[in-house]
């Protein structure tokens, strides 16, 4: 090797180890937010890794919006991670997430603060719309991202950014408390009608008046059910009441924990762990266990008490 390309080498690694460790207090300084959209769900990590929560701020938008690169920094991931468009960029001992986003920067680009690294895409389940998921993360732990922006940047967003979140964590609390449901929490698992209502009623099979813990939808045999919103599966079982049964739990929200519940399956294509996004198909419609032909009966579950389905969807 000529003495030449050696220091051409010696000057290219150097030219990245100085872009790698961009001085983290002055690129703190010249944060900016990623758009300008309200911030409508905060960082709110969950208390332990396998639950779920939410490990950045959402900012709501419009699909095609242009991302700009919050910090001065380096691309290093610009591509998919479980079909979802992703950008990382790294500030030397941080580094922030923009998702789902259709990258307009390779991996290796030096961008600057305020710097278009690209597009949003549809996919990230938010309160109004289409949501920017922005991240922060040290190492393994995750940040809150808003805390990169001083007072006067957090007042660019939306005037009162941090009184709306604060406002919306504390409407959801109490809608839910108050047993009123949440509308738009939930989607439909399927497609069909109310058929029988939450609340008391005279079984169809065995005559009596009881507790209808859920609703039963129209539906017909093999149609897909949908997970009703992102979470992780709970547990898959079988009995003779429930037939094909299956449990999302959706974590916390508005400090109240929410799981949903499917019965009468043929049976379900996920297994117990497995984390679900909304809409994604989890199970076929079928007729198991105590019924009198394929159906759905979708229930929800709040702090451990059945509530009432229709209150959590539009
Ligand atoms: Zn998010
Ligand atoms: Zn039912």
């Amino acid at each position: 090797m000529t003495k030449m390309r050696s220091l051409v080498l010696l000057l290219m690694v150097s030219c990245l180890w100085a872009g790698a460790s961009v001085p983290t207090a002055a690129a703190v300084e010249h944060a900016v937010p990623p758009l300008a959209g309200s911030v409508v769900r905060g960082f709110d990590p969950p208390d332990q890794p396998w639950l779920s929560g939410h490990r950045g701020v959402d900012l709501l938008s419009t699909v095609g919006s242009e991302i700009v690169a919050a910090m001065a920094g380096r691309v290093v991931f610009a591509g998919t991670v479980a079909g979802r468009g992703v950008v990382v960029i790294s500030h030397g001992e941080l580094r922030t997430t923009y998702l789902p986003v259709r990258p307009l920067v390779p991996v290796g680009t030096f961008v600057s603060a305020g710097q278009v690294i690209g597009q949003l895409l549809a996919g990230h389940d938010c309160f109004g719309g289409v949501c920017l998921h922005w991240g922060l993360k040290r190492d393994q732990a995750y940040l809150d991202p808003l805390g990169l922006l001083d007072q006067a940047e957090v007042r660019l967003l939306p005037a009162d950014a941090a009184a709306r979140v604060e406002q919306l964590i504390d409407l959801r609390g109490r809608a839910l408390a108050g047993g009123h449901g949440l509308p738009g929490v939930l989607s439909r698992p399927v497609p069909g009608a109310v058929g029988s209502r939450f609340g008391m009623r005279l079984h169809p099979i065995f005559r009596v008046r009881r507790l209808h813990n859920g609703v039963d939808l129209h539906a017909g045999c093999g149609d897909p059910i949908r997970a009703s919103a992102p979470g992780r599966v709970a547990r898959v079982s079988y009995d003779s009441a429930s037939g094909h049964r299956l449990e999302i739990d959706h974590g916390n929200i508005g400090g109240h924990h929410l799981v949903t519940i499917y019965m009468h399956a043929t049976g379900y294509s996920v297994r117990t762990g497995d984390r679900v996004q909304r809409d994604e198909v989890v199970g076929r419609v079928g007729s198991t266990g105590w019924s009198t032909g394929c159906h759905l009966h979708f229930s929800v579950s709040l702090d451990g008490r059945y509530a009432d389905p229709e209150g959590f969807w539009q």
